[in-house]
Parts: structure tokens; C-alpha cells; sequence
């Protein structure tokens, strides 16, 4: 069985992180969704609720993916998943500086384990959380950028915020 850990903040998981999971499907059985406790980043949805909204975007692909929260060292939790890979996406020239330099040092750190890294679709090359939060706070429509069950929850956290 092999496996790949696909590890990020997923404040909140959007149909780009998902096509990178469904790309991913075609190499690998079997995704781990990890969602990171240690971050520097401020965000908007507890880890409970990004793994909730993670499990309950992904549909058909639900048998084949697993939802983790993980805590410290990625390379270590990736060792203990018996996972061959790290899987990261990669959007535009912008990512790569810092994915280049995450890949070598976890490369220093264990050599056995490869970063591999998926482009999305196209239409999604421009897609990010951040930019998604920056909209749903202002009130546009994210429909096309994330599933269903996100909306709704961008919708309930940003109900109060507007006058
Ligand atoms: P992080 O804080 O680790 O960057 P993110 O949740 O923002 O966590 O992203 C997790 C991974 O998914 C990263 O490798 C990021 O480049 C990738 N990613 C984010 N959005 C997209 C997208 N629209 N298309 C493809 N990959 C994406």
C-alpha cells in the first residue's frame, strides 16, 4: 500500500488542495491529509474544525484519504505513517523559492523520503486560502473555489463581521 502525507494548514481546504489530492490518487492508494498544529500562521478556522471541513469535502475520494492533525517534526510523523512521500502543490514561481528550501532541508533531515510536487488544473494555479478569507470576509461568491460545506462555514464565521 502506498502512501503519501500531503501536509499543510488548510485554513480552509479548497478545490485546489483537492485536485492536487485527486492527482495524487493516481500514483499513490492512499492520501494523509495532515493538518499542521505547529504554525506561525494566525488561523481562522480551529484545527478541529479544518479537519471537519477536510473529511467533509471529500466525497468520493473519502475511502482513499485521511484526515490527521499532526504535531512537530513533519519528517518524523511521515517515518510513522510508513508513507513513501511528501506531497506538495505548486501553483506559480512564487511557491517555489520556500518549497525548494523546505524539500532540501527535510531532505538533510531523512534522505529516504522524496517531496514530490503536483500542479493543479489550471483554473486553480491562482487559488490560495488566504485570497479565498480575503473575499468571503468581504462578502463574494467563493462557490466555484471551494466545496459546499466550506462556503457555508466561511458564511457562518464572517456573519457577524458585516454591518
Ligand atoms: P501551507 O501553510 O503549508 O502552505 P496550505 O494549506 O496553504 O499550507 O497549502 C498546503 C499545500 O497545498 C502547499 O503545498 C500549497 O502550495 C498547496 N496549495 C494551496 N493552494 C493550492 C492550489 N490552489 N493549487 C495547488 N496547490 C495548492
Amino acid at each position: 500500500m502506498s502512501r503519501v502525507v500531503y501536509p499543510g494548514t488548510f485554513d480552509p481546504i479548497t478545490n485546489g488542495h483537492l485536485d492536487v489530492v485527486t492527482r495524487a490518487l493516481h500514483l499513490f492508494d492512499e492520501v494523509v491529509l495532515a493538518i499542521a498544529a505547529d504554525t506561525t500562521k494566525k488561523p481562522l478556522f480551529s484545527l478541529e474544525e479544518r479537519k471537519a471541513l477536510a473529511e467533509a469535502s471529500m466525497g468520493e475520494l473519502a475511502g482513499r484519504v485521511q484526515v490527521v492533525i499532526f504535531q512537530g517534526l513533519l519528517i518524523d510523523f511521515v517515518q510513522k505513517q510508513g508513507a513513501r512521500a511528501i506531497l506538495r502543490g505548486l501553483r506559480a514561481v512564487s511557491d517555489f523559492e520556500f518549497e525548494f528550501q523546505m524539500a532540501l532541508m527535510n531532505r538533510k533531515l531523512e534522505d529516504k523520503i522524496e517531496t514530490i510536487f503536483l500542479m493543479p488544473k489550471d483554473t486553480y494555479t491562482y487559488l490560495s486560502s488566504t485570497i479565498i478569507k480575503e473575499v468571503g470576509r468581504l462578502g463574494g461568491d467563493i462557490s466555484v473555489f471551494v466545496p459546499p460545506v466550506v462556503e457555508a462555514a466561511m458564511r457562518r464565521k464572517f456573519a457577524g463581521e458585516r454591518p
